[in-house]
């Protein structure tokens, strides 16, 4: 569902970002990304719906090529969805106009089917009480979870988290990965860059772990908890566990 071939990008010219990456993302698996702050987990997945552009390799997502100059970014970018650390959730706009609007605008559903699909949603992500407030008047987990909804109202093939609970106080933690986790269940294909190890171990099916721009573990959750090839995966599981 994803691909990466020989990946390279470099910010400015001397700044190597990612190096070399090549790995893939089956459907339906869940595969976690974590690693030192600035070894690139964000802009590893900010490629994979050109939120940045690469300098070199191809990237596919399903039958789609998203680094050649033909591909229809709106249309790439209705079927990957993003979920990222600071919920951008448009501040004007009620919980239902945020889910509403990019598949009335970018899909032209009706505005029936998109209110009723938003309700589907809602539903799902425990929310459904919450259509008529406005994103302020909602607790941080709550608007990641808005958040979430509003990337599952495109249909995407794929979801991508840039460490969806950072932001969060711990107590609203739980509650978002809980939505990740059922998603996770309901089988979609998902990137998750988050330092939520309980996460990756009960819920991925593969553990990237990044550093300086090199995929150094590509591995099961259970085999890169408890057996690391790397020092630095070694190093990074202590400071963090
Ligand atoms: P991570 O998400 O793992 O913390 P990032 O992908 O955000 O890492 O950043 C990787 C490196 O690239 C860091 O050194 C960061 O400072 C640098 N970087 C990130 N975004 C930009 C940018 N837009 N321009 C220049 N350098 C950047
Ligand atoms: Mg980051």
């Amino acid at each position: 569902m994803i691909k990466f071939n020989h990946v390279n990008k470099w910010y400015g010219r001397d700044h190597h970002v990612l190096k070399n990456i090549s790995l893939e993302v089956k459907q339906g698996e869940v595969v976690v990304v974590c690693g030192p702050s600035g070894s690139g987990k964000s802009t590893l997945i900010r490629t994979i719906n050109q939120l940045e552009p690469i300098n070199d390799g191809e990237i596919w997502v399903g039958d789609v090529q998203v680094t050649s100059p033909k591909t229809d970014i709106n249309k790439l970018r209705a079927e990957v969805g993003f979920v990222f650390q600071h919920f951008n959730l448009y501040p004007h706009l009620s919980v239902l106009e945020n889910i509403t609007l990019a598949p009335i605008q970018v899909k032209g559903m009706s505005k029936a089917d998109a209110e009723a699909q938003a309700l589907t949603l809602l539903e799902r992500v425990g929310l459904s009480d919450k259509k008529d407030a406005y994103p302020s008047n909602l607790s941080g987990g709550q608007q990641q979870r808005v958040a979430i909804a509003r990337g599952l109202a495109m249909n995407p093939k794929v979801m991508l988290f840039d460490e969806p609970t950072s932001a969060l106080d711990p107590e609203m933690i739980g509650e978002v990965l809980q939505v990740m986790k059922t998603l996770a269940e309901s089988g979609m294909t998902m990137m998750v860059v988050t330092h939520e190890m309980g996460f990756a171990r009960e819920v991925a099916d593969r553990v990237l772990f990044l550093d300086q721009g090199v995929v150094l573990e590509d591995a099961h959750p259970e085999t890169f908890f408890t057996n690391p090839q790397h020092d630095r995966a070694k190093q990074f599981l202590r400071q963090i566990l």
